[in-house]
């Protein structure tokens, strides 16, 4: 095993403010809520103060929001729209090590993903949609799509950047004004893209950004003013936030938890198999809701896979996610370790046999050694409820209908992955699997022109691509 000398990043670049505060109106102001500390769960240390939203400052957030709607960015043509757009996408990328590094150390994710991943790709979100604002007639949604007016968004913390734009771009594109809430432990990159927005002089109004906890959520979501809701999170919140808007005409998508299959045949090149099995479990720590959480591999090479990936666990670097080495990063909050914790507890007490990498983990910190449960049943928790950790559940199968049975017996339906050499197989059985996105060889692969959503209790819409407008036009 190679030993690596520290490569950290510097975490100047991150250009960190002592505090933070709401985006409203096209202005930094104070919110009258309880002010948050956010902290870099690789260390504990307070990062920063952010001030949050109280009820009023969310009135005020939409009724900003609904004036720039209705004055002007509801009726400004699409090609306006997209100058807008694109000068947000470069923006972001020309302050992209910066958003990397503040993202890095709010989130707790390597630097290297960060870098190589959220950051990239989430200012290509807005170069695609800036590419769609005037292009809305062709999208095959009738000749002249309609906004559908304020759109209220919840994001969640896995993806902070790169779920807010996820949101934000297909909205404007469409040419619907926006209330965004980012999570209450991963507020920062947020609040720097409202700079970036503020110098690429958007009308004031058309995107407000308001950091708190759930309640500022429950909140803006059930706001009168709000026309659409967007969320992306737990199905427990989601399934309150479908209960709590139903009737109220409100137009709703729900990105919601996954609990992936991810599918090795015994003709799958194994090694190539084993990256993507860690990329789809390891990468972001597992809090990923399209995590390939249920590793099902072919009986006849299930003990030969076994020992190939736990050889390859062994390798990944765990610690400092400013090291870019650093393979595995910390976990977002200590609520979030300590819900793995209890998960992975479940698993020991049903009976599963549990290996951890032998990996050293840094003393302060939230930091979860990568896991993997052999000799997994279908019936238990670990095989059926979202860890969002590093944690893989290994299941195994002889015939390829008894691995689609296994992969379908979840209430989720996000992703899922296959691995084989026969492309016939790959088709055969992506048409049966249930689930919003399904990879062939390869996991984890994101791009604005690509749907995402899922089916059941993963939840409903599409983000991105061609079909992503929909949910953001009225058609
Ligand atoms: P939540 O669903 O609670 O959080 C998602 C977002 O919703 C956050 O911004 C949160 O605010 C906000 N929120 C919380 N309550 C409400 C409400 N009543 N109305 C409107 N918005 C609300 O997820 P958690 O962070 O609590 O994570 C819990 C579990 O959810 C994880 O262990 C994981 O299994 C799953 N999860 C799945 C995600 C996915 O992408 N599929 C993403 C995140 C979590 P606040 O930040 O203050 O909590």
């Amino acid at each position: 095993m190679w030993e690596y000398a520290p490569a950290p990043e510097s975490r100047d670049i991150a250009n960190l403010k002592p505090s933070y505060r709401l985006f409203v109106d096209g202005e930094f102001v104070e919110g009258a809520g309880e002010p948050l500390k956010t902290i870099n769960p690789a260390t504990e240390e307070v990062l920063a103060e952010v001030s949050t939203a109280d009820k009023n400052d969310v009135d005020r957030a939409v009724k900003a929001a609904r004036r720039a709607y209705d004055r002007v960015w509801g009726k400004m043509p699409g090609a306006e729209r997209a100058k807008y757009i694109y000068r947000i996408a470069r923006m972001m990328a020309e302050r992209s090590r910066e958003l990397a590094v503040l993202e890095s150390l709010d989130n707790g994710k390597p630097i290297k993903e960060a870098r190589d991943v959220d950051i990239p790709t989430a200012s290509a979100h807005f170069f695609y949609h800036a590419g769609w604002a005037d292009k809305l007639g062709y999208a095959g949604l009738g000749p002249d799509p309609k906004p559908l007016g304020v759109a209220g968004q919840v994001i969640p913390w896995n993806f902070p950047l790169l779920m807010a734009a996820w949101k934000i771009a297909p909205a404007l594109a469409c040419g619907n004004t926006v209330v965004l809430k980012p999570a209450e432990t991963t507020p920062l990159t947020a609040l720097v893209l409202a700079e970036i927005i503020q110098q690429a002089e958007l009308p004031p109004g058309v995107v407000n950004i308001l950091p708190g906890a759930g309640d500022v959520g429950a909140e803006l979501t059930n706001h009168a003013g709000v026309d659409k809701v967007a969320f992306t999170g737990s199905t427990d919140v989601g399934k309150l936030i479908q209960r709590s808007l139903a009737g109220s005409g409100k137009k709703l998508t729900l990105e919601l938890g996954g609990k992936a299959a991810n599918v090795v045949f015994d003709d799958a090149p194994l090694d190539q198999a084993v990256e993507g099995i860690v990329n789809g479990i390891f990468f972001n720590q597992g809090h990923v809701c399209c995590a390939g959480s249920r590793l099902l591999v072919q009986e006849s090479v299930a003990d030969e896979f076994l020992e190939k990936l736990h050889a390859r666990i062994t390798t990944l670097r765990i610690g400092d996610p400013l090291d870019k080495n650093t393979d595995v990063g910390a976990i977002n909050s200590r609520e979030q370790l300590t819900r793995i914790t209890e998960l992975v507890a479940t698993g020991e007490e049903e009976g599963a046999e549990k290996w951890v990498s032998p990996c050293p983990l840094p003393d302060k910190g939230f930091f979860f050694a990568p896991t993997v449960f052999a000799g997994v049943s279908q019936a238990m928790r670990i095989a059926r409820e979202e860890i969002f950790g590093p944690v893989l559940s290994v299941l195994t199968f002889r015939t390829p209908d008894e691995a689609v049975a296994k992969a379908n017996n979840t209430p989720y339906g996000l992703s899922a992955g296959i691995w084989t050499d026969k492309g016939s197989r790959i088709l055969w059985m992506a048409n049966q699997l249930r689930a919003g996105v399904v990879w062939a060889n390869t996991f984890n692969r994101f791009d604005p022109t690509a749907p995402f959503g899922g089916y059941q209790e993963s939840g409903f819409g599409r983000e991105g691509g061609r079909a992503g407008l929909e949910a953001y036009l009225d058609v």
